[in-house]
């Protein structure tokens, strides 16, 4: 499963490579972003799940899922 995560301050939510641990800051996400010099949050709490869930997602990872996805 990727996870969800955001930067602060980032106005897009993106998906983590598969594997990849929200507290490293060098985990990238599928659009090859990584949380440098910040950090990711989405996983956190109950209000980080939710503040990546209202994000819209990156239009790259979105891109890079539908076509894992086959689409
Ligand atoms: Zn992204």
């Amino acid at each position: 499963m990727s996870e969800r995560v955001y930067v602060e301050d980032g106005t897009v939510a993106h998906e983590l490579q598969f594997g990849e641990s929200p507290n490293d800051r060098a985990a990238q996400a599928l659009c090859g972003r990584t949380s440098w010099p910040g950090y990711w949050f989405g996983t956190g709490d109950q209000d980080e799940y939710d503040t990546a869930a209202a994000m819209p997602l990156c239009v790259a990872c979105a891109s890079v899922l539908r076509h894992r996805a086959g689409g």
